[in-house]
């Protein structure tokens, strides 16, 4: 039970609306891109999904179930971050497991559903160690079991590319899509790179503005842009 639903979502911070009136649905299981250049309000957009912001007006269903008002930890969703945000001072295996521990998991269990993540992002040799012993790569994998664990309906992912080198990028960009064939989790993926989103995305939302320009299918968009902004992100390379 994981669709989303944004229906007339718009945020200000103080007197600056940086969110105009946005619609999306993300169905259940798919794997909806939402690009748009820097500033375009693509995080706030995540953050709101996730409950990390509230919104000025507008409302937001997970898996059919209003949320426009619940803390993050009632959302039943997982973030991956671009700075992978894992505690340093803990392993690999604390990082991974803390999120169920916060939530009252008897140890038993916590190793079983970490250890079962880590063999399926080839992360078991890693457990032991602490962030600062892991190359980024592993970093972000780690930062993806730690959402993986929890089992959530949604996976936002904000940017998870970005701080990896371009050979790493490629190969994180493919355990991603391993994954979602795996796992079919509804996700909603930040990026601004056109192949990323032309690679991942079964939906895309092409963002402007904090206004959404287009919505469709990969092919729909690079074919049949609606105006030279969504050409210029998601058509032929000029
Ligand atoms: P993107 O992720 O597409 O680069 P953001 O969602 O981070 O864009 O930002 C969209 C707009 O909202 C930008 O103009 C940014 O400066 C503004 N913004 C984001 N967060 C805040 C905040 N906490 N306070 C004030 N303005 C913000
Ligand atoms: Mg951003």
């Amino acid at each position: 039970m994981g669709s989303v639903s944004l229906e007339n979502v718009s945020k200000s911070f103080g007197p600056v609306k940086v969110i105009h009136n946005v619609s999306l649905e993300i169905d259940e299981g798919e794997f909806c891109v939402l690009i748009g250049p820097s500033g375009s309000g693509k995080s706030t957009l995540l953050r709101i999904i996730a409950g990390l912001e509230d919104v000025t007006s507008g409302q937001i269903s997970i898996g059919g179930r209003e949320v426009t008002s619940l803390p993050p930890k009632h959302r039943d969703i997982a973030m991956v971050f671009q700075t992978y945000a894992l505690y340093p001072q803990m392993t690999v295996r604390e990082n991974m497991g803390f999120a169920l521990k916060l939530a009252g998991l008897p140890k038993a269990e916590i190793t079983a559903k970490v250890d079962a993540t880590a063999r399926m992002l080839e992360l078991e040799q890693l457990l032991d160690r602490l962030p600062k012993a892991l190359s980024g790569g592993q970093r972000q994998r780690v930062s993806m079991g730690r959402a993986i664990v929890r089992n959530p309906a949604v996976f936002l992912f904000d940017e998870p590319l970005s701080n990896l080198d371009a050979k790493l990028r490629v190969q994180v960009r493919g355990e991603i899509a391993d994954l979602h064939r795996r796992l079919q989790t509804t996700s909603a993926y930040v990026t601004h790179d056109q192949v990323e989103a032309m690679t991942l995305g079964q939906k895309i939302v092409v963002l402007r503005d904090g206004r959404v320009e287009q919505i469709g299918r990969p092919l729909e968009l690079y074919d049949d842009p609606v105006n030279t902004f969504v050409a210029s992100f998601l058509g032929t390379p000029s």
